[in-house]
């Protein structure tokens, strides 16, 4: 079986690896460290091998031999010694609970079952409310001997200050469009799709296969063609029926998303001079789409509208098919 915990399988952030590789060959691992970077770069998997490498009974030069009884269970995903606390979705946001870090200390008051040392992953470290920030701050300032605590966070400055400064940080950055291309090429993603799927991604892995798989590279596509469609005057009647007919067999959800698009399109063509364009890949076409200021407003305010509808219960066609109507109507 091919060991999968292996820093060969990481794409990217190359002398961060390298560093980090350098204290777990030399056991210079700290003991309480903080993982920075935009979702998708692959954090987790990074904790996940720098855990499988500090359980290891064999590891060499950084890497985890892939064979002992702790490898095996980490590959397997159910190491006894392996911790990963993760917030909970509540009504309003996600966030990790004090019951949750309770839970935790119970764990860690007792010794690793299997290795010599146990790794607690903490993803979405900036999610901690007050009352959890508090209680993990304690186990943080009375370190655990066999612990080893991973803080994952997309939003290091929403960290608590007194949880920053007991950690040693170490950032991740984006990924290039070239490695995010290459991974998607090698995932057997066919060339052209690639390319503008590693644009859209804006330097994160994660996001890139969240929207091939979710079928967002085939939605933007679709509403490209609504707003090239809108710009030439070529939307009429017929267009628009046809457009409903094939809208009906969506899902609300998928339909919703398309708006979406549309609405981060009309946006990229406002702010065309000013802005970071969502889509800088469509930056040459849009330059040619010349809207008035108030008809992309009125466009745009139309996708609000129709958003709202589709969370009530508007048979989706008609609220399509009236989308549409009022974004050519837009255009008078
Ligand atoms: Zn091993």
């Amino acid at each position: 079986m091919e060991n999968k915990l292996s820093w060969k399988n990481f794409v990217g952030n190359d002398a961060t690896v390298s560093r980090l590789k350098k204290s777990l060959a030399e056991k210079k691992f700290p003991h309480a460290v903080i993982f920075s970077g935009i979702e998708g770069i692959g954090k987790r998997e990074f904790a996940k091998i720098c855990a499988a490498v500090l359980m290891c009974d064999n590891p060499s030069d950084g890497e985890p031999c892939g064979t002992c009884e702790n490898c095996v269970a980490m590959a397997t995903g159910n190491h006894p010694d392996f911790y990963v606390v993760e917030p909970e979705d509540t009504k309003a946001t996600r966030v990790i609970k004090i019951a949750q870090i309770r839970e935790l200390q119970r764990e860690t008051s007792l010794r690793p079952l299997k290795s010599e040392r146990r790794v607690v992953v903490i993803d979405g470290a900036e999610l901690f409310n007050k009352a959890a920030a508090n209680c993990i701050l304690k186990t943080l300032e009375e370190p655990v001997s066999q612990t080893i605590f991973i803080l994952l966070t997309a939003n290091r400055a929403n960290l608590l200050m007194t949880i920053r400064s007991r950690c040693i940080t170490v950032n991740f950055d984006k990924l290039s469009t070239a490695q995010i291309y290459e991974v998607l090429l090698s995932q057997g993603i066919d060339a052209v799709k690639a390319k503008t799927l590693s644009v859209v991604a804006d330097g994160s892995l994660g996001r890139a296969l969240a929207l091939e798989k979710s079928g967002g590279y085939e939605l933007r596509n679709e509403a490209l063609t609504l707003v090239t469609q809108l710009f030439s005057h070529e939307l009429n009647e017929e267009i628009i029926f046809a457009k409903g007919k094939i809208f009906e067999k969506w899902s609300r959800e998928n339909f919703s998303e398309f708006v979406t698009y549309v609405q981060k399109i009309l946006r990229d063509i406002f702010f065309i001079k000013s802005k970071k364009l969502y889509n800088e890949d469509l930056k040459e076409k849009f330059e040619w789409m010349r809207f008035p200021e108030k008809t992309l407003y009125q466009m745009i305010a139309e996708g609000t509208q129709a958003q709202r509808r589709v969370k009530s219960n508007a048979n989706l066609r008609l609220l399509a098919e009236s989308y549409l109507m009022r974004l050519v109507r837009s255009l008078d």
